[in-house]
């Protein structure tokens, strides 16, 4: 008999972790929501060309696309980001200026799987378009920046450098160019190919015999326009201002080409260094009207969910939500007082469970008690006749109780109300 896995690089989420996502979405909204930020849902599929924008001489789009033609001709692919799908859809729709919007969801990239590493992995982000103002990118690294601290997480660094203006860029990258094409000979193969077809790509290189290569290149710094400089000044003492801490990094290039000026990327000190970004971003120019709408910058960032959910974990921050359910009905009667109750009360918002086909009053007390419910509700002969149920507390020693059956809902609202610890269920 032929079974089936997932394909590799792509996982399926049960109870407990799909409840994390869950809660880590609504961490990622009350921060953005906080800040004006509205939801943008893209489709997870566009034509190529849309992606292709991003840049020809990326990994992400020369070798890592899954696309594909369908049955209508078209030539389309899932897509491997979200910033190019957002300035589709700004192009299509012309939202007023400023654009603010936040996305949650899966990209697909055709890569390496291993630990941190996937084909299917979702990334929560934000993009503004319209403000060429310093404050905007300030606002976006601070949004980052707050809602990884929000986590709980403490090892984390922000990174910051500047690519400065395309036509700075353009010189830089030239001078890269020219500098590593006379150090070939010492590069690593793979470098040795990065280079050829994205010089700055190289400088992203983790190879140790890359390492003193890289450290003698030239330095973006010295190809900073006045403009791009006065830029870059102001977001940094707007983080200053608002007591978020950053470090230089000269080597920042990232790897999506439509990047200009500030890029940044928050780094976890608690992940394998190869592995560490946990989300980065820049200001893109271009990109927009490259998509065949007007020049408009832009500034957002992405942030890995399965790569930050693994720094929580190393950190022991951001635990699984309680999200089971709180209370069991135990019912020996044929089970219709069970029906009665249990829809009684989820109707008043508790999350309740109940025994199914009759068994033992045994084999339903181990069920409540797998359950992780706090309170049981046993329903037996007597508690029928009576018009009353037995109510059981499953954690702590408070001895059981009879309660009237007309007033369940109340003595159970109370009940639950003395147990629950704060904020550990899903609002
Ligand atoms: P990027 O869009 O390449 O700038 O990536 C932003 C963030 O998304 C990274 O820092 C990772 O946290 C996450 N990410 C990118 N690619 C993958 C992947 N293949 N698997 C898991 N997370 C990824």
């Amino acid at each position: 008999m032929t079974t089936f896995r997932t394909s590799p690089g792509m996982r399926d989420l049960l109870g407990p972790e799909a409840a994390r996502r869950r809660a880590f979405d609504r961490a990622f909204v009350s921060v953005v929501g906080a800040a004006g930020y509205e939801q943008i849902v893209p489709p997870i599929l566009e034509d190529i060309g849309v992606f292709s924008r991003i840049g020809e001489a990326t990994d992400v789009v020369s070798k890592e696309m899954y696309d594909f033609v369908d049955r209508g001709g078209r030539h389309v692919a899932l897509r491997p980001e979200q910033t190019a799908s957002v300035c589709r859809a700004f192009v299509e729709h012309r939202p007023s200026l400023p654009f603010k919007a936040w996305y949650s969801g899966p990209n697909f990239r055709y890569e390496k799987p291993q630990r941190g590493r996937q084909r299917q992995f979702d990334q929560v982000g934000v993009e503004v378009l319209g403000p060429d103002d310093p404050h905007a990118d300030v606002e976006v690294i601070a949004l980052g920046w707050d809602f990884l601290t929000s986590l709980g997480l403490g090892d984390v660094e922000l990174v910051l450098n500047s690519l400065g203006d395309p036509e700075d860029r353009r010189r830089f990258t030239e001078a890269v160019g020219e500098y590593l094409t006379s150090r070939a000979g010492e590069l690593s193969e793979q470098s040795r190919e990065t280079m050829q077809r994205n010089p700055l790509r190289v400088l992203d290189s983790k190879r140790p015999e890359d390492a003193s290569i890289i450290s003698t290149a030239p330095r973006i710094e010295e190809f900073w326009s006045p403009e791009a400089t006065a830029h870059f000044e102001a977001v940094r003492d707007g983080l200053d201002r608002i007591g978020v801490p950053w470090r230089l990094d000269g080597g920042l290039v990232r790897g999506l080409d439509y990047y200009r000026r500030t890029t940044f990327e928050f780094r976890s000190g608690a992940l394998d260094s190869a592995q560490n970004a946990l989300g980065g971003g820049g200001r893109y120019d271009g990109l927009v009207e490259d998509l065949g709408g007007p020049a408009t910058p832009g500034i957002g960032f992405a942030i890995g969910v399965e790569r930050t959910l693994i720094a929580c974990d190393v950190e022991s921050v951001f635990p699984v939500p309680n999200t089971g359910v709180e209370v069991f009905i135990v019912d020996t009667t044929g089970g219709s007082e069970a029906l009665a109750l249990a829809t009684e009360l989820r109707r008043a918002g508790h999350p309740v469970d109940r025994g199914f086909g009759a068994r033992s009053m045994k084999a339903q007390m181990k069920a409540a008690d797998r359950s992780g419910a706090a309170l049981a509700l046993i329903v037996g002969e007597d508690e029928l006749a009576s018009g009353t149920v037995t109510a059981r507390f499953l954690r702590g020693d408070r001895p059981q109780e009879q309660w009237a059956r007309s007033e369940t809902t109340q003595r159970v609202a109370a009940a639950l109300a003395e147990q629950r610890p704060p904020d550990t269920t899903e609002s």
